[in-house]
């Protein structure tokens, strides 16, 4: 039986607008065409906040170092604080 945890991932990826195309946009540098991209694509995802909010629970882990999560960058995401993370989720 899965856990509950798994089961809330799973269901708000299946809305995710970067499911289906392949990681490769999403770990690309955040200022290149390709990073871009990905952050224009996370930017109108009806499921941005979940992602925010799934790689905020990272804090500390190797995974919350690396990709674009819900139009975030790694170099940004180490510069603002969760909070101001959280505050980016309104927008
Ligand atoms: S916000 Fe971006 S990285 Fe997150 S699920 Fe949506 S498209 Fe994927």
């Amino acid at each position: 039986m899965p856990r509950i945890g798994t089961v809330i991932f799973m269901c708000w990826r299946d809305d995710a607008l970067c499911a289906g195309l392949g990681p490769g946009l999403w770990f690309s540098h955040s200022q290149t065409k390709s990073g871009r991209h990905a952050i224009s694509i996370c930017n109108i995802c009806p499921v941005r906040k979940e992602c925010l909010d799934e790689v905020n629970k990272l804090e500390g882990t190797a995974t919350r170092r690396v990709g674009i999560w819900g139009g975030i960058g790694p170099y940004d995401r180490a510069a603002v604080s969760k909070s101001n993370t959280e505050a980016l989720e309104d927008n």
